[in-house]
């Protein structure tokens, strides 16, 4: 059994749609379970939807959701042959449900509308791929995960219970392969014990397909993207970025923890306790091996370039020049997560420390307004934060040529430079 994840971005269109059944039918006859997501932006489309119900604007959520209707039944209708009726009849009750919903006043908090609006995109995608794949002979068996992933009620990040959704699998997933090779599902969402829909946090599909390559005890999990692989640094940033054949489940941990856009960092635990190989591919040239990342430890990595732009460095001074022990760094550290924020670096000294966030105006005034309580503070804005493992002199000097640098931080492997 293998696990394969499909993103927004491979299933955007109908051509990329024709191109994600080319690949399956390299498969046929292996027993697959396809988790994909939304169709390309369809997820921040629907956010809008839920924006604008919650405000109040009902007119302007119901018009905003007539697009998304219209552009799913359009890619439906050009796909569809034989299955055109009942894929528009699946869509239309998905439709109607969410229809409901916006006809009424918001009662509840947002996020709970937010989960049972954006949790259609996946449902919607999937209804067309699976009922496009029968059509093409790729025969599938479509699956509602939230009959599946048991989470709790914690909206727009809702936790999953492992024990309830590994029963489920058991019970539910696994008997469905003894009719098809092929199941296809969502990823992101899931349902609490009263079936209200929720979403794992966005980008969460990649969480999911881990966790049924877990559940399934897979062979192996295949994110299929549209690039070539895991680079060493954003090609967009750095030409010269290149492609990391191999990697090891720590490296790729790091390398989210320092904000790399690779996988969902959620994506690795998984599999890592059950020693899953992890492939990324590119569905536009899926002959290409792209990366596969392991257990095994790897040598001679090329030095891996993370950037984070619009980072800020707060300035943190005691009032009293008393030093800085441990009572104001655990309320620090309550601050941080009252306020729900990451430091992406500390630094600390005698009397004063400094923390570099990522600039998020609303999240940086109210911590700056909690941590005035204990300390003098000043806010430096406009700041990038460059992290490079296994770096060399070199590089080091290529990268920050030119520019002043704030901050440093350096260990064995791993060097973090804020510049200005
Ligand atoms: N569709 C969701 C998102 O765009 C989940 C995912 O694709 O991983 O965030
Ligand atoms: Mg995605």
């Amino acid at each position: 059994m293998q696990v394969f994840k499909f993103g927004g971005a491979s299933v955007n269109n109908t051509d990329r749609i024709k191109n994600v059944a080319a690949i399956l039918r390299q498969y046929s006859g292996q027993p697959l379970l396809v988790v994909i997501s939304a169709m390309g932006k369809t997820t921040n489309a629907l956010e809008k939807v839920a924006e604008a119900f919650y405000r109040g604007e009902k007119d302007q959520a119901l018009q905003l959701f007539e697009q998304v209707k219209t552009q799913h039944l359009t890619t439906a209708k050009y796909l569809l042959v034989k299955n055109a009726l009942a894929c528009e009849a699946r869509l239309r009750d998905f439709f109607t449900e969410v229809e409901w919903l916006l006809h009424d006043k918001p009662v509840r908090n947002f996020d709970y509308y937010y989960d049972q609006i954006v949790c259609t995109g996946e449902l919607f995608s999937t209804s067309i791929v699976s009922a496009y794949l029968n059509e093409e002979g790729i025969l599938n068996e479509w699956l509602d995960v939230r009959d599946v992933f048991r989470t709790d009620d914690n909206f727009r990040d809702a936790a999953i219970d492992l024990s309830f959704t590994a029963k489920r699998v058991a019970s539910g997933v696994v008997p469905l392969f003894e009719q098809h090779n092929i199941v296809i599902t969502q990823g992101f969402i899931g349902a609490t014990d009263e079936n209200e829909s929720t979403t794992l946090g966005r980008e969460g599909s990649d969480y999911t397909a881990a966790v049924f390559a877990n559940l399934l005890g897979a062979s192996s999990l295949s994110i299929w993207k549209d690039v070539e692989g895991v680079m060493n640094a954003d090609p967009k940033l750095f030409p010269e970025a290149q492609l990391l054949r191999e990697l090891n489940y720590d490296e790729v941990i790091e390398m989210a923890y320092y904000g790399a856009q690779v996988i969902h960092p959620k994506t690795i635990k998984p599999l890592q306790n059950k020693d899953i190989p992890l492939h990324v591919k590119c569905f536009l040239e899926p002959e290409l091996p792209g990366t596969v990342i392991h257990n095994q430890s790897i040598s001679g990595l090329p030095p891996i370039i993370v950037v984070k732009n619009d980072q800020v460095l707060v300035h943190l001074h005691t009032q009293d020049f008393s030093f800085i022990g441990e009572e104001p760094m655990s309320r620090l550290y309550e601050i941080f997560a009252a306020v729900k924020i990451k430091p992406n670096l500390i630094q600390s000294g005698a009397v004063s420390l400094v923390v570099c966030l990522d600039n998020r105006s609303d999240k940086i005034d109210q911590f700056a307004s909690l941590a005035a309580a204990l300390f003098d503070v000043q806010v430096e804005k406009g700041l990038r934060l460059l992290t490079i493992r296994h770096y060399n002199d070199t590089v080091l000097q290529q990268l920050t040529a030119g520019r002043k640098r704030v901050l440093v931080q350096q260990s064995e492997d791993t060097v973090q430079l804020l510049l200005s």
